[in-house]
């Protein structure tokens, strides 16, 4: 199968994930009028195995040892990853307690009974979609500040450039098995508050 087919294949698969048009707020703090219902893509594990393919193998040229995606799609895809690349698998939380409204102020940490492991791996980091990156951002602080190597970040999805430029300007190369664009805003330059619209938080 050519990467072609390969991202045909799994842009008509994202085409049916639910989209909800409206005025959203993300987990980064930035502004959006699109929502991808991504829960969606793992009812039908079949139909998304492909796509985990695809990933997979842009990700096995990095020679990691280990995957970690953040709960909830972020570990469901980086479990997948890790048994095809027979590699380790480990997750992070949402850690409500250190999180703060400023932007991009989420954190995440790993199980306190994996932490101590984290130090040893040569880690890819992966969520199901990644826009601004912030729970991709803030799992691989909690890597970091564990001693662990981060040597690429993937995701099925990737929905624009700016969560992709924070990662390779800080060297950590980005692997999609979908791209689509999307726009953020910060919230004093967003035109859907501008125009008054209610915000959803998401
Ligand atoms: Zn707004």
């Amino acid at each position: 199968v050519s990467p072609d087919a390969s991202l045909e294949r799994t842009r008509d698969h994202m085409h049916s994930v639910p989209i909800q048009r409206g005025h959203f707020v993300l987990e980064s703090g930035l502004h959006t009028d699109v929502w991808l219902e991504l829960d969606a893509l793992f009812v039908d594990p079949a139909n998304l195995a492909p796509h985990l393919d695809a990933l997979a193998d842009q990700l096995r040229r990095h020679a990691i040892t280990a995957v970690c995606g953040p709960l909830v799609g972020g570990a469901l895809v980086a479990q997948s990853i890790a048994t095809r690349l027979n590699v380790s698998f480990y997750f992070t939380e949402r850690c409500a307690e250190r999180s703060s409204s400023e932007l991009f102020g989420a954190a995440y940490r790993l199980p306190a009974a994996i932490r101590p492991l984290a130090s040893r791996e040569r880690f890819a980091v992966v969520d199901d979609a990644i826009s601004a990156g912030s729970s991709t951002r803030a799992t691989i602080g909690e890597l970091n500040t564990l001693g662990a190597q981060i040597v690429v970040v993937g995701a099925l999805l990737l929905l624009g450039n700016r969560g992709e430029r924070y990662f390779t300007d800080r060297s950590i190369p980005v692997v999609a098995s979908a791209r689509e664009d999307l726009a953020l805003w910060e919230p004093d330059h967003c035109p859907l508050c501008q125009a008054g619209l209610a915000v959803e938080r998401r």
